[in-house]
């Protein structure tokens, strides 16, 4: 078994690599494994060893929310050639390392690959070379690689994300939605180009989520030579439409059918000339790499940093190595030589001009994404043709408001229209539906609600009861409503829910309709995520950063209170990102005997220098032991050593534009809800559903099935996928042994 693992960061630095290096280290020590930091990457590991350094508990301390990586990263030339891989292969066995974890990119992981591969060979060279003992040799015939791919591009294969990837996002989305208000107030074009190497996810995400409306990606060159034609007549149609801004957004290994790559200024040029304005291009460079790591980055890296361990721990020094990736919300184990060479593939066949291989190559949601893309930006309002059968479809929001509400709106309501529907909005939840406070809307009363807030429509979480469903039983036949999208969360399931079970007594409710899960709780049936918990998530990580910062000087415990009604899901995410050494949930309840324990540990941690608690406490976690309750006893407790304070976050929870991840989420699926009442209609069906996503894919479930799916007491759904996270993020914030 692996008795000492060294880590190293290497290549491009991702936001997210620290998260990752503290769960190694932390975890590894946790199985009584010891650790050490390779800093400056491979260059570390060439150059003698200064640069190899023992680890402890403390040693990662304070380093979750910062991005880059703190242990270095290099560009190392050495490492490309075998006499460089032969010195690092004797300064680990002379530092008496058997196991690696590399953190890098496609190319750091070739070459770990490579010296994996070479590794027998190294030793016989430095045997023959006297450089190590007969003993050494003997003792080291293999060597255990496992791999955490580090990269914003997210161009790895078989992992749907990859470190870094989600915050660059964040910063593309925040730096086109500010491009875009200026860009409105002049009506002007903007050129924006991202990041992405080989790899289109960050322009395809980032036009999704900021509705932009075109992208230039490699996996799939504009289909016709003219396309600076057809990109100005699509601009120009959305002026004719009443957008005042438009925004192109160009990943820099876009090219055109004939493989010529694409520049910013070639876009730029050619649009001044067609469509007779100024256009601007912002090139935004390596923003991206910067900043905070965003909380899904925090959590993915620990999670990949823990399995990392399990995985080089459990694994026989002559197997192959493996790369830790994410499919499906699950962390997986993909072999690393035929993951670097698909990756390597999709490179080979955009030079080759093969796109459609290239894009074969892409994971289903990349392409799924491309296509909701297409269809968003070929959505303008057409002649309706008087042919086709039109529906009337009523959109509406329900329940507390949730960041990504408005995206879901926009998305639908465009693309009704595009289809010739008439598309109705819903004031105010079900308290306008039965209000009869309907409106019939049209193209630009969307705009801009792509990246806001909040809900433009209104929300209330009035649930229809008695006379109430009268009322909705006469608007939607005085409305004509053939169909009814609900984005919201419980009250907007459980209203559905009633007007299901209403139906033999009220027949116009025999009409289709569907729930999209919006709620920052995330506490709705068969859907792992609903719409709004990640900016709240965001939102929580961001108010705790500031939270710690603010007590760098005394010694002091928050206890910080978060939402989400009876489930934990933001209690515990946002404790995994934060590094809070105690997290309470309703799930789990509270004892008294818990809280002394960590009155404890607390007492005992500050005794031994350290100098801040962070408890995060889900606000329904208990109804006795409550956070004032749970502060006065730490106040008390902690006499001269400690303070305490209570930091309740409220609703700016709820507030907040919405994440790129809800924002693409909230696209796609409302995309999906509107086709499936448009296929309910067309079949004169009238079923009733909830959408939701589960091991990465869409389901679509019979309203029927619940209340048999959920704890309708405690208003969470009985299956919690993240329930079984607790322990890792438990184990990796609890203090370190000194603190003992
Ligand atoms: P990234 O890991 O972000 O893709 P690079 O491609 O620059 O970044 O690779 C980082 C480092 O990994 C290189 O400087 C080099 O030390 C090592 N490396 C990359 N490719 C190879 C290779 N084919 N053989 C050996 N080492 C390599």
């Amino acid at each position: 078994m692996t008795k000492r693992i060294g880590i190293l960061t290497s290549g491009g630095d991702a936001q997210g690599m620290n998260a990752a290096v503290r769960a190694v280290v932390r975890t590894a020590l946790d199985r009584g494994v010891d650790v050490y930091a390779i800093y400056e990457g491979y260059q570390g590991l060439v150059d003698d060893g200064e640069y190899i350094r023992k680890m402890d508990w403390d040693s990662v301390g304070g380093i979750l929310q910062l991005g880059g990586t703190v242990i270095g990263s290099a560009r190392c030339e050495a490492f490309r050639t075998r006499e460089g891989r032969r010195r690092a292969a004797k300064n680990l066995i002379k530092a008496g390392i058997d196991g690696l974890i590399v953190i890098g990119g496609d190319g750091s992981l070739t070459g770990a690959n490579l010296f994996r591969q070479e590794w027998p060979e190294l030793m016989q060279e430095l045997l023959a070379a006297k450089e190590i003992t007969v003993e050494e040799a003997a003792e080291y015939p293999n060597f255990s690689i496992v791999g955490l791919v580090g990269s914003i591009d997210n161009d790895f294969s078989g992992t749907d994300m990859t470190i870094g990837a989600d915050s660059a996002l964040h910063r593309i989305t925040e730096a086109v939605d500010a491009i875009t208000s200026t860009a409105a107030s002049h009506q002007r074009t903007f050129v924006v180009k991202v990041m992405g190497r080989n790899c289109g996810y960050l322009a395809l995400m980032g036009a999704l989520a900021t509705g932009a409306d075109w992208v230039l990606i490699p996996e799939a060159p504009p289909d016709v030579e003219n396309w600076q034609d057809v990109l100005a007549e699509r601009l120009k149609a959305g002026r004719k439409a009443g957008r005042r801004d438009s925004i192109v957004i160009l990943a820099e290994g876009a090219r055109d059918r004939n493989g010529n790559y694409i520049g910013s200024s070639d876009v730029a040029h050619a649009l001044e000339e067609k469509l007779n304005e100024e256009v601007r291009v912002t090139v935004l460079g390596h923003v991206q790499r910067g900043g905070r790591p965003s909380a899904f980055d925090r959590n993915l890296s620990t999670l990949m940093g823990y399995e990392a361990v399990n995985s080089i721990l459990s694994a026989k020094p002559e197997d192959e190595p493996v790369v830790i990736g994410i499919r499906n919300n699950r962390m997986t184990r993909l072999p690393m030589m035929e993951s670097v060479k698909k990756t390597q593939a999709v490179a080979e066949a955009i030079s080759a001009g093969d796109y459609e291989r290239a894009m074969s190559l892409r994971s289903s949601s990349f392409k799924d994404a491309f296509n909701t893309f297409k269809t968003m930006v070929r959505a303008l309002p057409r002649p309706v043709d008087p042919s086709k059968k039109r529906f009337r479809i009523a959109v509406m929001n329900a329940g507390a408001p949730a960041p990504g509400m408005n995206t879901a709106g926009r998305a639908a309501i465009r693309l009704g229209l595009d289809a010739g529907h008439t598309m109705l909005g819903v004031r105010n939840g079900f308290e306008g539906l039965i209000e009869n406070d309907v409106m019939e809307m049209n193209w630009m009363s969307v705009n801009g609600w792509a990246s806001s807030g909040g809900s433009v429509l209104g929300t209330t979480r009035r649930v229809p009861k008695g006379r109430d469903l009268y009322a909705i039983a006469r608007v939607i036949e005085d409305r004509r409503i053939d169909a009814l999208l609900i984005i919201g969360g419980w009250n907007a399931y459980e209203s559905a829910f009633i007007l299901l079970k209403e139906r033999g007594n009220f027949p116009s409710f025999n009409i289709p309709m569907i729930c999209l899960p919006a709620s920052i709780n995330n506490n709705l049936p068969g859907s792992e995520f609903s719409i709004g918990a990640d900016t709240a998530l965001n939102s929580i990580t961001d108010a705790v950063d500031k939270i710690k910062q603010s007590a760098v000087a005394t010694r002091r415990v928050f206890v910080v209170e978060v939402m989400g009604h009876y489930c934990g899901y933001l209690a515990l995410m946002g404790g995994m990102a934060t590094g809070a050494e105690r997290v309470y949930m309703h799930e789990e309840g509270i004892k008294l005997r818990d809280l002394q324990t960590d009155v404890e540990n607390l007492l005992k941690g500050f005794e031994t220098g350290k100098r801040l608690g962070l408890m995060i406490r889900n606000e329904n976690a208990n109804p006795v032991y409550t956070t004032d309750f749970i502060c006065s006893l730490f106040e008390e407790e902690g006499g001269d050593v400690f303070d305490v304070r209570p930091a309740i976050l409220g609703h700016l929870q709820q507030g907040g534009d919405p994440s790129p991840f809800d924002r693409i989420q909230a696209t796609r699926l409302s995309r999906m809800c509107l086709e499936y009442l448009i296929d309910q209609c067309e079949k004169k069906n009238f079923d009733s559903a909830f959408i939701g996503m589960q091991n990465g894919r869409i389901f679509f479930h019979d309203m029927r099935d619940f209340d048999r799916m959920i704890d309708a007491e405690h208003q969470r759904p009985k299956d919690q996928w993240w329930l079984e996270l607790k322990g890792i993020a438990t184990l990796l914030a609890k203090q370190g042994p000194n603190a003992e």
